[in-house]
């Protein structure tokens, strides 16, 4: 037996767990930024500006209780098919620990804290990070390795339009937290965030998640997403 403590938490603007795009660097516009314990000088990350890339390994904390199952069924294969634990990047596993190159843009300190700021990042806000490597793709990139199911990048790119009450708002939003927030909403539900079993049936439901400090509300028809607004407050989100 051993234990490990964090070295730091993850500032991130997804506030729930659902709509988080599945893997990172899906979605570019979103920005995030690790913040290191007190623990951790500018000496623990000197040299670390000169890497574009980061390996981030931190802990599922969210569902880290919930157990897991020796098979799973991704969401790639259609949610229908069982493959083992091992054999997937899902959330529900032994120890709980998730695996993520993001992008290093920055890093900044203030007051005597560390921050690492991260674009592309598939982490919900809080989540405690575990331990951070230099990605370096003479060892990580191996562009013929094979990779089973997932060979290739989701195909879905489903088209997101605005309405003009969520078009305004965007635009504040954008303002208060330095992104394009029409890019980074647009970036989210193009990865289609849904059950993948919803994914084939007609849906005219209307879905919702929580980013940064609003709730934003979505729903589907036949041209693909209208983006409906953008709300104060966090509404239960019930209906996914
Ligand atoms: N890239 C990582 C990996 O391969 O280990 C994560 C892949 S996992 C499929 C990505 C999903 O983890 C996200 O869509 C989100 O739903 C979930 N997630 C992100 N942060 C989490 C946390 N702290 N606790 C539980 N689930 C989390």
């Amino acid at each position: 037996m051993f234990s490990i403590q964090p070295i730091g938490y993850i500032q991130s603007c997804y506030q729930e767990k659902f709509g988080i795009p599945r893997q990172p660097n899906l979605v570019s516009e979103a920005k995030a930024r690790i913040n290191l314990l007190e623990t951790f000088s500018l000496e623990s990350v000197r040299g670390l500006q000169e890497f574009s890339h980061i390996w981030v390994i931190f802990r599922f904390h969210l569902t880290a209780e919930q157990g897991w199952h020796p098979t799973v069924r991704p969401p790639r294969l259609g949610g229908n098919q069982r493959v083992g634990v091992f054999a997937t990047r899902s959330t529900f596993r032994p120890n709980a620990l998730g695996l993520s190159v993001v992008s290093l843009s920055g890093i900044v300190e203030c007051n005597g804290q560390v921050s690492l700021e991260l674009r592309g990042a598939d982490l919900l806000n809080g989540t405690p990070i575990i331990d951070i490597k230099p990605y370096i793709p003479y060892v990580d990139a191996l562009p013929h390795a094979q990779a089973g199911y997932a060979q290739q990048a989701p195909l879905s790119q489903v088209k997101v339009r605005f309405a003009l009450q969520a078009s305004v708002q965007c635009q504040q939003k954008s303002t208060q937290w330095g992104v394009n927030m029409e890019l980074l909403i647009r970036q989210i539900l193009q990865q289609d965030p849904r059950p993948a079993y919803r994914t084939t049936q007609q849906d005219h439901r209307e879905y919702g998640m929580r980013l940064y400090d609003f709730d934003l509300h979505w729903r589907y028809d036949a041209d693909g997403i209208e983006v409906l607004d953008l709300s104060e407050g966090s509404l239960p989100h019930t209906k996914h």
